[in-house]
Order: C-alpha cells, then structure tokens, then sequence
C-alpha cells in the first residue's frame, strides 16, 4: 500500500501552490482533482493582479503551475473526493470514486461552487447558450457579433464583460444593486467605462427564460416594477458561490456557510488535515490567498510529519 506524505484534494491556485512547495521540500505527493486543472482561476481570461504578472490568463497560469509541480515530482488523478477516513494515528484514507488513496496528512484545497440563480426556464438552457461562470473562455466565439447578458456584479463578471466584448455586439449586465461600485474593482469599472458596447443595467433581475431549443428571450424585471422582454442570445451567470464540502459535514469543524474553519496556521479541527484558499472560513478569494495560504499549509505539513509518534 503506497502512503503519501500529503494528498492535496482539489487542482486550483490553493492545491496547485501546495503541490509545488510540498513537491519541492521532498514531499511524496498526489493531487486529487474531480475535474478540470486550475478551479476558478483557469476559467478566468485575464488575470491583472498577481504578482509578477500585468496580464496572464488563467489558463496560461494554470499549464505553468500543473507543470511546475509536475517537474518537482508531483503526481496528478483524477478524481472525485468522497470522503475521508482516518484509519490509524498516522494515516489517513481517501475515499474517491474510482479508488482509495492513503496519505499522512490532507490538504483541502476544494474552492467552491457557483451558485444556482432561480429564474423559470433557465435549466432548460443551461449548457446550450446559458452558461455559469467558468465557461466564458470556451464560449467567447459563438458569441461573435451577439447580444449577451452577463449576471452578476463582481470582478468576475467585470472580467467576462471586457472579454466577450471583443466579440459579441452587445454586452449588458445586469446587477440587483443600484451600482457596481460596491462590488468591483476601480481598475475594471474604469475598463467597462471605457468600452462602448458594454452597459450595466441597474436594480434588474432576470424572471424567466424563454425559447424553443435554445435561449431567445429573457423577461428582466426592472426595480420591483415593469417586467421587459430582451432578445438574449447567450447568458452568463456570476452570481456567488458556495463551499464544496458537503462530503465533510460531520468530519470537520465548518462554519454557517459551510466554509472550513483553520487557525492562522491552516489547520483544521482534525491534527493533520489543512485546508486552503476560498474553502478556508473568512478568506479573501483571491488566487494570493490561496497561493499564501497554501505555503503556510506546507510548512504545517512538515511540523506534523516530524512529530508522528513511531509507537502508538
Ligand atoms: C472568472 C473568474 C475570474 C477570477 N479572476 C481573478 C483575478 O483576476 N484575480 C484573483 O486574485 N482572483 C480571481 N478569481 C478568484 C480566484 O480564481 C479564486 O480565488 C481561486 O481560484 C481560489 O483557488 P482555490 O484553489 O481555493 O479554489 P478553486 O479555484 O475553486 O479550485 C478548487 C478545485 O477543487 C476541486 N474539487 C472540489 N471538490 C473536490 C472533490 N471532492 N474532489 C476532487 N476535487 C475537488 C474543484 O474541481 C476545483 O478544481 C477569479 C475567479 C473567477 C471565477
């Protein structure tokens, strides 16, 4: 039975981090991933504010990372984490779909999930021409010359407006909030305001979706009031997100929301399970948080190797 020193569950900016400093200090690790390398940050077009980068995409930091840690010597599966087991003191079972895996200590890099928005119609269309965050980068072309709508008032959806803009005629957002001010990045608001087929529209929600085999209209209700309806030929949502623990309820210590709770050091209720990045209770979402924290969860890794009792 091969036994890890660590088994970092979850491929974003947090685990992908995680892999390559636990790699690089001599580490034997495994990163478990359910499905695409990279979380959230791969989907993003733009990355502009981390370190040492003025503009990179998510994909591009993502392949670099996959490969830094893959040089170091990490290994990689896929894989869905279902739960987990501790099944003496040093050691730990991993509970995938498809296989067990046995490590000394865990790294939760899991991120989170986007959440749904409740509308009539939509899940008919969800995955034709109405699409939740991540699919941005995919779907740009099959915008061309279109009208698109993106919901949602964060720098992720701030980014999806500048990007698509390069190809759809018309790119509108639509946010509950009276202004965007609140929610995003100076820097993107300044961007938006420059570009002249982008417009925001205000205290609007969006009630129902309609069309044959695809999306063609959207009814948005404006303030409480009048309801229109738009031609819409393609939607993307950036409406919030939600921690992907569910598998870990009764196994460690979570907040209201879900999120998992670590002292300053990233561990977790359970002595040689860390966690890192959007997963952790009260972070930022940032990819910094998730690259800070997840060398902060190195470092913790090493401390509770060296300590494992030899008899117990
Ligand atoms: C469109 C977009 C643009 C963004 N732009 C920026 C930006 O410009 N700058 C910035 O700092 N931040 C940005 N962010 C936020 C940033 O991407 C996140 O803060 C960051 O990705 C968090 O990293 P993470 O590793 O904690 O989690 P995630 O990136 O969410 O990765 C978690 C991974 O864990 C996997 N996983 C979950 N559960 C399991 C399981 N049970 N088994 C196996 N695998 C599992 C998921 O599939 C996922 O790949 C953006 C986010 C989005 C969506």
């Amino acid at each position: 039975m091969r036994i890890y020193d660590t088994i970092i569950i979850g491929a974003g900016p947090g685990g992908l981090t995680s892999a390559v400093y636990a790699a690089s200090e001599g580490l034997d690790t495994l990163v478990i991933e359910k499905s695409r390398l990279g979380g959230q940050a791969y989907s993003s077009a733009a990355i502009e504010n981390f370190l040492g980068y003025n503009k990179i995409s998510g994909k591009q930091l993502t392949n670099r990372a996959v490969k830094q840690a893959k040089d170091f010597g990490a290994e990689f599966v896929n894989d869905n984490v279902l739960d987990i087991m501790r099944i003496e003191h040093d050691r730990f079972a991993i509970i995938g779909q498809f296989d067990i895996y046995y490590t000394k200590t865990v790294v939760l890099a899991l991120g989170v999930q986007y959440k749904t928005l409740d509308a009539d119609g939509i899940d008919n269309f969800i995955g034709k021409n109405v699409h939740y965050g991540d699919n941005v980068l995919d779907k740009a072309r099959t915008c061309k010359n279109k009208h698109v709508y993106i919901v949602g008032g964060a720098n992720s959806a701030g980014q999806a407006a500048v990007y698509l803009s390069k190809y759809a005629s018309q790119v509108s957002i639509i946010i509950r909030g009276h202004s965007i001010e609140k929610s995003m990045s100076a820097y993107l608001i300044q961007q938006i305001n420059g570009i002249s087929n982008i417009d925001i529209q205000t205290k609007c929600t969006v009630k129902s979706f309609e069309g044959g085999n695809k999306l063609d209209r959207i009814v948005i209700n404006n303030n409480g009031q009048d309801n229109e309806i738009c031609d819409c030929e393609h939607m993307f949502m950036f409406i919030g997100a939600k921690p992907s623990t569910y598998f870990l309820n009764n196994i460690l210590d979570l907040d209201g929301e879900g999120f998992i709770i670590t002292n300053r050091n990233q561990e977790t209720s359970i002595a040689g399970i860390f966690a890192v990045g959007d997963i952790v209770s009260g972070s930022v979402k940032r990819i910094a948080t998730a690259v800070g924290s997840a060398a902060i969860a190195v470092s913790g890794i090493h401390s509770f190797i060296a300590n494992i009792p030899i008899d117990k």
